[in-house]
C-alpha cells in the first residue's frame, strides 16, 4: 500500500439479517490522503451502510478496510473515536445537552482534562463563528438549523482526527444555508486538510465538495469513481450520465470558483455623497449605475440616474439591493445571487464583506461558452487551447440595474 493512501475498502459485503439481497456488495475503493470523497447515489443504496463499516458503527461482513494502514476490526472503540470524526445524518446533537459538552463528548471520552476540552470547544467554535461567551451554554434547540450542523461538523472535529465521515451532513437545512455551510465547510477544509468520506443524494452537492466522487448504484456498486470534471465530461453508461442529469454544462458552474475568472469594475461612489457626484461618474465612465458603500467598502446599492432627485443630500437607502458573493464561491452560487438581485450583477466580497469587483451576467456567459469550447476541444482529442479574442470588458450588464437607459 502507498503512504498517501488514507482509506482502503478491499472486497467489502455487508447483508443485514432477513434482508434477502447484500446492502453492500463487493466494493473497493482507495481514499488518498487530505482528499474529499463523495458517495452519491439514490436512497437506498447502500451509502450509509458503506460509510458506518469504516468506524465499525457496522460491523463489515466481510472484506476489509484499514484506515492509515491499520485494519479497522483490529482497532478499539477509543482508537477508533481518535482518528476517525463522524457528522451523522440529520445532525443528532444530544438535546439535553449544552452545544459545550456536546462538542467535547469525544474529547471527554479520550480522557482529556476539562481545561484542555473547554479551550477546545472555543477554539473550535470560533473557527465556524459561532461566539463562545454566547453559544457555549445554549441548548440545540435554541439554535437555528445552519448552527445546529455547525455545531454538528465541530463536534466531530473535537478530538482533531485525520479523517472525517459526513452522512448528508448539510441534508436538513435549506438551500441558502447548505450553500453557505458548503461554502465554509471547504474553507475550512483548505486549513484543515483531513480525508473526508462524504455521503449525498445531491449530484450537484458532489460536484461542488468532491475532489473524487464515487456514483453508486444498487449495493453501493460503483459505477464510476472519477474527479467532477471527468464525470461531467464523461459519464461511464447511461446510468451515470442519467444521473448527472440534464444541464451537465450548467452543472460545471459548480467547478468553477469566483475567485478563477478576472471581474468587472463598478463605479464605487461613498453613501454620504451627493447625487451630483453620481452624475459626474456615470458620465465620466459610461456606466449605468453607481455602486454606493459604507465606509469600510462594503457595498450597499446601485444607483442610476433615475434614482436620483436634486433635493437629495446624500444617497441612503436610494437605489437598488445588491447581492453578494464571496470569492470562494461557486459561479452556480454566483448565478444564483444574480438572479436573485434582478439586475444581472453581483459583487464579490472579501471576507470582511468588502467590495472585490462585480460580475455580471455577461462574463458568466462568455466563461460558460468558454468552459463548453474547452470540453468540445477535449472530445476531439484537441490539446492545443483554440484561439479566443481577448475579452472586452464590459460593463453595461454588470452595473446596468434598469436594464436600458
Ligand atoms: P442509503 O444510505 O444509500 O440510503 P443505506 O445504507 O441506509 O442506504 O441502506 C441500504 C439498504 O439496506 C436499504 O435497502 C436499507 O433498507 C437496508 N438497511 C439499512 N439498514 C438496515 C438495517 N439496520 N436492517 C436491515 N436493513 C437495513
Ligand atoms: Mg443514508
Amino acid at each position: 500500500m502507498t503512504d498517501d493512501v488514507m482509506i482502503s475498502l478491499e472486497n467489502v459485503s455487508k447483508s443485514y439479517r432477513g434482508q434477502k439481497a447484500p446492502a453492500v456488495e463487493d466494493v473497493s475503493m482507495t481514499i488518498r490522503r487530505g482528499e474529499i470523497v463523495v458517495l452519491v447515489g439514490p436512497s437506498g443504496c447502500g451509502k450509509t451502510t458503506t460509510m458506518k463499516m469504516i468506524n465499525r458503527l457496522i460491523e463489515p461482513g466481510s472484506g476489509r478496510i484499514t484506515v492509515d494502514g491499520a485494519d479497522v476490526t483490529s482497532l478499539d472503540a477509543t482508537e477508533l473515536r481518535r482518528r476517525i470524526g463522524y457528522v451523522i445524518q440529520q445532525v443528532g446533537l444530544f438535546p439535553h445537552m449544552s452545544v459545550a459538552t456536546n462538542v467535547g463528548l469525544v474529547p471527554k471520552m479520550l480522557g482529556w482534562d476539562r481545561r484542555r476540552i473547554d479551550a477546545r470547544v472555543d477554539e473550535l467554535l470560533d473557527l465556524v463563528g459561532l461566539e463562545p461567551g454566547q453559544f457555549r451554554n445554549r441548548l440545540p434547540r435554541q439554535l437555528s438549523g445552519g448552527q445546529q450542523q455547525r455545531v454538528g461538523v465541530i463536534r466531530a472535529l473535537a478530538a482533531d482526527p485525520p479523517v472525517m465521515l459526513m452522512d448528508e451532513p448539510f441534508g436538513a437545512t435549506d438551500p441558502l444555508t447548505r450553500d453557505r455551510l458548503q461554502n465554509e465547510f471547504l474553507r475550512l477544509q483548505e486549513k484543515l486538510q483531513k480525508t473526508i468520506v462524504f455521503v449525498t443524494h445531491d449530484f450537484d452537492e458532489a460536484i461542488k465538495m468532491g475532489t473524487r466522487i464515487a456514483v453508486l448504484g444498487e449495493q453501493s456498486r460503483i459505477l464510476q469513481f472519477d474527479t467532477p470534471e471527468r464525470l461531467l465530461a464523461a459519464p461511464a453508461d447511461t446510468t451515470v450520465a442519467q444521473f448527472i442529469g440534464a444541464g451537465a454544462s450548467l452543472k460545471q458552474l459548480n467547478l468553477r470558483r469566483v475567485e478563477a475568472i478576472e471581474y468587472d469594475e463598478a463605479q464605487l461612489v461613498r453613501s454620504d455623497e451627493s447625487p451630483a457626484t453620481v452624475l459626474r461618474r456615470l458620465d465620466e465612465s459610461g456606466d449605468w449605475a453607481v455602486l454606493t458603500v459604507d465606509g469600510e467598502q462594503r457595498p450597499l446599492r446601485w444607483v442610476g440616474p433615475r434614482d436620483l432627485s436634486p433635493d437629495q443630500s446624500n444617497l441612503d437607502g436610494v437605489g437598488l439591493p445588491v447581492t453578494t458573493v464571496e470569492a470562494r464561491a461557486t459561479l452556480h452560487d454566483a448565478l444564483d445571487a444574480m438572479l436573485t438581485s434582478s439586475c444581472g450583477a453581483t459583487v464579490v466580497v472579501d471576507d470582511a464583506g468588502r467590495y472585490r469587483g462585480v460580475v455580471g451576467i455577461d462574463r458568466l456567459m462568455r466563461v460558460i461558452s468558454e468552459m463548453r469550447e474547452t470540453e468540445r476541444s477535449r472530445d476531439r482529442g484537441v490539446t492545443e487551447a483554440p484561439y479566443r479574442p481577448p475579452v472586452t470588458p464590459n460593463l453595461d450588464a454588470a452595473t446596468n440595474p434598469g436594464g436600458s437607459r
